[in-house]
């Protein structure tokens, strides 16, 4: 029996990224013996917060909790893929915090983009969800005015002063067919000025692949946590085209009678699930079938 693993399985490069970050941080500690934080969860996976947790690696939720840690215990803080404002970077340094910036390159670009575009007066635009992190992050780079949409509703109906020059960006994460459909209102209500495609296909390369992948195997196992939107969209795609499709959190989950007309078996996996959990259950599969 053969096993295949889909290539963009678990975490994107952004996320991959930055938990590295960390374990090289930790590493770097054993010399220094400074404490080291992140500012949030590095990422939304109970196995690795808790492994990180046990190292020694404490989360910081907030400007308050920073503020709260003691000034001779204020040691390292990591800043997550989702990139934070601008002034939250300055307040951390200013509190006496080395930064060790892990944002994904990708959402620094953002950053980037409008912080230069809005010092020349452009508006920001940005296309994303109001109250994700990655969006009230990039929304605290503009030092101009500054607007969230969300839907083709909510362009038609921002109100907007006449004269108002736009750049207009996308939350990584954004469905690139919706954010032309919003782009296409402001070019219809007359707004000029510049549209950068900030989406990131990280995303649908994974679905694309894990669909493709579903399609030639006998058994498909998705790996991934009950909570997590992007595994089960995973597990949907695949479940359409390969009938014994199987979602499991761990190794543990994994409960499998095989006929013995399976030949072939895939695994793919969601953004969060971790390495060490797919290579368990690949080899799992390969030395037990
Ligand atoms: Fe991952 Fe793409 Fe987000 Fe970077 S921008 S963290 S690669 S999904």
């Amino acid at each position: 029996m053969e096993v295949i693993l889909a290539e963009h399985a678990g975490f994107c490069f952004g996320v991959q990224r930055a938990v590295d970050t960390v374990y090289e941080q930790i590493g770097n500690r054993e010399k220094e013996g400074r404490p080291i934080y992140t500012f949030g969860p590095i990422i939304h996976n109970e196995e690795v917060v808790d492994d990180l947790e046990k190292r020694g690696v404490r989360v910081l939720d907030s400007l308050a909790d920073a503020c709260a840690v003691p000034e001779g215990e204020r040691g390292t803080v990591i800043i997550r893929s989702h990139g934070v404002e601008k002034s939250v970077c300055e307040s951390l340094k200013e509190l006496g915090f080395d930064v060790v910036d892990a944002t994904c390159p990708f959402v620094k670009r953002i950053h980037n983009i409008v912080e230069k575009e809005s010092l020349v007066g452009k508006s920001i635009v940005i296309v994303g969800n109001a109250g994700h992190p990655e969006v009230e992050g990039i929304k605290g780079w503009s030092a101009a005015a500054t607007y969230i949409v969300e839907s083709v509703e909510e362009a038609k109906n921002l109100v907007l002063r006449p004269e108002e020059e736009l750049c207009i960006v996308s939350q990584t994460t954004f469905n690139y067919k919706k954010f032309q459909d919003v782009v296409e209102i402001f070019g219809e209500r007359g707004y000029n000025g510049s549209v950068v495609n900030t989406v990131c296909n990280a995303t649908e390369v994974r679905q694309a692949e894990a669909r493709e992948l579903a399609a030639r195997v006998d058994v498909m196992i998705v790996i991934g946590g009950t909570h997590s939107s992007n595994t089960k969209k995973l597990y949907e795609i695949c479940r359409q085209e390969c009938e014994m499709t199987y979602y499991i959190q761990t190794l543990d989950d994994l409960h499998l009678r095989l006929p013995e007309s399976v030949r072939l078996v895939g695994i793919t996996a969601g953004a969060s699930t971790p390495n060490n959990i797919i290579e368990e259950v690949q080899n799992y599969v390969r030395i037990n079938f």
